[in-house]
């Protein structure tokens, strides 16, 4: 059930509002308290005279718009799928700006983008972006970081890491060091 009870949560540049019942809610002001913990973001609750905000509610999945978005954003955590720590860490990462890790502009040199293996229509998530990484590596422990059989249609790997072909990743349950730098580098904490 999704209540609205006014909760909420907001950072230095963007403010955050909760609309879940009581334990959903305190999964996601946990995750958001690992920010505070390794970040400069600070979440406050969103008040009346807060135009750009962000939005918790159970949607169709785990989704969130990029970057910051005028007159609030919606983070959709759906109740039974999305509820995880790491799943909470990285739709915030993507309403803070940042895009998933296997896209960023040098994944080329990390890793193979298997097409032939990519669920029809999914392909979009594999298109490469221009990011300028923020002097991180690239990082397959990243909680940005899809695994290898993301979007796949067979069940074959959709990425493959090119210096071990059997590297499994995309599993971090916490955003990595790399993830945390980023935050405060674009931040300029
Ligand atoms: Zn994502």
């Amino acid at each position: 059930m999704v209540v609205k009870q006014g909760a909420v949560i907001q950072d230095v540049s963007c403010l955050f509002f909760v609309s879940a019942a009581t334990e959903e809610r305190n999964i996601i002001i946990t995750a958001l308290l690992t920010f505070h913990q390794s970040t400069c973001i600070r979440f406050v609750w969103r008040q009346y005279f807060h135009q750009d905000f962000i939005h918790f509610f159970s949607g169709t999945g785990c989704w969130s718009s990029l970057g910051r978005q005028s007159q609030g954003q919606t983070i959709s955590l759906r109740k039974n799928g999305c509820l995880y720590i790491n799943t909470v860490q990285h739709e915030v990462l993507h309403a803070l700006g940042f895009h998933h890790e296997q896209v960023r502009s040098d994944r080329d040199t990390y890793v193979s983008i298997l097409t032939q293996n990519i669920e029809p229509g999914m392909e979009s998530n594999f298109v490469k972006v221009g990011t300028n990484n923020l002097g991180t590596p690239y990082d397959f422990n990243s909680v940005m970081h899809y695994n290898k059989f993301a979007f796949s249609k067979n069940g074959q790997p959709t990425i493959v890491a090119k210096s071990n072909p059997s590297l499994n990743f995309g599993q971090a349950t916490d955003m990595s060091v790399n993830d945390i730098a980023r935050v405060n580098r674009l931040y300029q904490c």
